[in-house]
């Protein structure tokens, strides 16, 4: 059933979130809120220029935001920085797997608006590679 394995998904990137912390100095952090669920996320991440080395992220928040925020570690560490700047709204639902409710949306997003904030802010000191 969709709703149980719903569930299960967001509850276990709750119980074990997959790359949950910090890193000190990390070559860029971002965090953001979203205001209509309360939701924080903070992304800290290293980089050699070319790829994502290492990303960690913190927060607190709703299952859907840390769940998500969770799967998009999964997904970007190790990429080349050009195909995480190419990760889509569509990349991260279909990790999710199950479907978000419009309301729920910006809680499922928040993770990657943080990630891309950062990572294009960010971006000007590639140069320096
Ligand atoms: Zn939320």
């Amino acid at each position: 059933m969709t709703d149980s394995l719903y569930r299960e998904t967001i509850l276990d990137h709750n119980r074990n979130p997959r790359n949950k912390g910090t890193l000190e100095p990390a070559d860029y952090s971002y965090e953001d809120v979203n205001p209509l669920c309360g939701d924080e996320i903070r992304i800290d991440m290293r980089s050699d220029g070319e790829r994502v080395t290492e990303i960690r992220f913190s927060g607190r928040g709703c299952a859907i935001s840390q769940a998500a925020a969770s799967m998009l570690m999964e997904m970007v560490e190790g990429l080349p920085l050009n195909e995480v700047k190419a990760i889509g709204r569509e990349d991260l639902l279909e990790e999710l797997g199950v479907p978000i409710s419009p309301a729920r949306m910006k809680c499922a997003m928040l993770g990657l608006k943080v990630l891309k904030a950062g990572l294009y802010g960010a971006s000007p000191a590639d140069d320096a590679f």
